[in-house]
């Protein structure tokens, strides 16, 4: 599933070449989550603006002579993938949104079709606003403060795994990083959130935050063109410290790395470094 820092680095990909754009066709394939709420057509014609994530979404703004045509929100699903070129080629039998513009076509390909690409008239309003509404903070808001971030802690008696997958804290630990974060910050993932004491959850701030800085920087590193943009989790997998290494020894102290499961996702920890 792409988490936040694929689908970041996606963004970074062709944010800059299609800012600017003017829109020339709209195919759409066999259907996704949902509709897209406006007739192709009348996207036909509308230039782009720079594209914006907010949690794992991207929001391509358009515009109209007279002034702002609403935008495309747009998600990755569970086995999504965007990419921008100017030779597109033909559709294959994945490809199931193709935004043809004068600088080149923004493609989604999604064989399992839980992606979608939505119209709406802004990013704070229907049926943008209540998507994006239980977002917790962008993991680099300096506006979420440890204090603040302890504080939301206290308010909950789940895990803190539970916890960060939720995303309605802070967005962007998915099921590798919040590992690898909890890792990084020596918190066993089944401690209670009302039991992590304040300086303890500044350090898992501060791991979270490095953890999804590291995989950013890694994709960044990688990305030549958009077909790099996917593969972004799977390369930082290959540097994790616990995320799928169950059985095998922690390099920080040598104990055996396990597995559970919490709430039907697998959770990677070191009873060595990970304490309660
Ligand atoms: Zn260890």
């Amino acid at each position: 599933m792409p988490e936040l820092p694929e689908v970041e680095v996606t963004r970074r990909s062709f944010a800059d070449r299609i800012d600017g754009a003017t829109v020339i066709s709209v195919r759409l394939g066999a259907p996704l989550r949902w509709p897209l709420g406006r007739a192709p057509r009348w996207i036909v014609g509308c230039r782009v603006g720079r594209a914006q994530r907010r949690g794992k979404y991207i929001w391509l703004p358009l515009w109209r002579d007279d002034g702002p045509a609403g935008g495309l929100l747009m998600h990755l699903g569970m086995s999504g993938s965007l990419a921008f070129g100017a030779q597109a080629g033909e559709p294959g039998r994945h490809d199931h949104f193709d935004l043809a513009t004068s600088r080149g076509t923004l493609r989604l390909t999604d064989p399992r079709r839980f992606g979608a690409v939505l119209w709406s008239p802004a990013l704070d309003a229907p049926p943008a606003a209540p998507l994006l509404a239980r977002l917790g903070a962008e993991p680099f808001d300096d506006t979420l403060t440890p204090e603040r971030f302890h504080a939301a802690l206290k308010r909950r008696r789940c895990s803190v795994k539970a916890a960060l997958l939720a995303g309605d804290i802070i967005v962007g630990a998915g099921n590798i990083y919040a590992c690898e974060a909890l890792f990084d910050a020596a918190i066993d993932p089944r401690t209670r959130c009302d039991r992590i004491s304040r300086a303890r959850a500044a350090r898992l701030l501060d791991s979270v935050r490095r953890t999804l800085a590291q995989a950013l920087e890694l994709g960044g590193s990688t990305l030549r063109d958009f077909r790099d943009a996917h593969g972004v989790d799977g390369a930082y997998q290959a540097h994790a410290r616990v995320y799928g290494r169950a059985g095998l020894a922690c390099a920080r102290c040598a104990a055996t790395v396990r597995r559970v499961v919490q709430g039907q996702r697998a959770t990677f920890y070191c009873p060595g470094c990970q304490k309660r």
